[in-house]
């Protein structure tokens, strides 16, 4: 049976002392969820601490991003193995923020990915279309480049590591959200996708979250969806109370 997941990306927000106590509030207000993994992603800096402070919790810590080299002279970036170092054994990789405003392309984020992998780590791999491409249409086709582009290189063992974020562009951080039934008919597209190219065992297993404005409102109808296993929240996730409620939407 494939995870539920709920994992919340805090982008760049929250310095030492306020990620501190949303913390503590979560971990006060997670405590009864059950039913689904809880998953949060700080920032660089509040990674370490974040790691201390949910040690005996039942939350997990993602980072947002990782430099794909091993080591060396890359100013201002970090490695898996800093990652690993700290406690942290998950990133999420091709936000759309991070492709849009920092030029990640497919070919790099599949060399990301192979890092993160070869570093046992699990893999948020998150795309999406734009809005110009659902307009015209090219959803499905933009959607299955990134898979194929950035993914699909991957060995059929190591999907295991990986979990889906589909995030339509033009849902993120806009308030408009796709409907359950969009997000259904994509989510099933992928699976579909990923059972022609490695196997229906494969596609089956593979958790598959939708990202784009989700709300404690909207969230137990789009998690709802058969083929929708859990959400990336942004900006809902920010709020200790209305991101417990999102992760008690199951
Ligand atoms: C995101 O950035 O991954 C996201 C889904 O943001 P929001 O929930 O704010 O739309």
């Amino acid at each position: 049976m494939r995870k539920k997941i709920v994992a919340g990306n805090w982008k760049m927000n929250k310095n030492l002392a306020d990620a501190g106590t949303l913390l503590s509030d979560l971990k006060s207000k997670l405590g009864q969820v059950s039913g689904a993994e809880v998953i949060v992603a700080p920032t660089f800096t509040n990674l370490q601490s974040t790691v201390e402070a949910l040690k005996g919790s039942n939350i997990q810590v993602s980072a947002q991003n990782m430099h794909q080299a091993e080591n060396g002279a890359f100013t201002g970036e970090i490695s898996a193995d800093m990652l690993t170092s700290v406690g942290v054994q998950t990133v999420i990789l091709g936000h759309s923020e991070r492709r849009a405003y920092f030029g990640e392309t497919d070919a790099l984020l599949a060399e990301k990915v192979n890092t993160a992998l070869a570093h046992g780590m699990k893999v948020i791999f998150c795309f999406g279309e734009e809005l110009e491409d659902r307009k015209s249409e090219n959803h499905f086709k933009v959607v299955e480049g990134q898979l194929k582009n950035g993914l699909f290189h991957i060995e059929a063992s190591a999907w295991k590591n990986i979990v889906l974020a589909y995030e339509p562009v033009w849902a993120i951080g806009t308030g408009e959200t796709a409907s359950p039934e969009q997000a259904q008919e994509m989510h099933a597209f992928i699976r579909k996708t990923i059972e022609q190219s490695y196997t229906a065992a494969i596609a089956e297993e593979v958790s598959i979250l939708y990202g784009g404005s989700v709300k404690p409102a909207n969230a137990a109808e789009i998690f709802a969806k058969a083929d929708v296993d859990g959400g990336l929240i942004g900006g809902a996730a920010l709020d200790a109370e209305g991101f417990a409620a999102i992760a008690g939407s199951f």
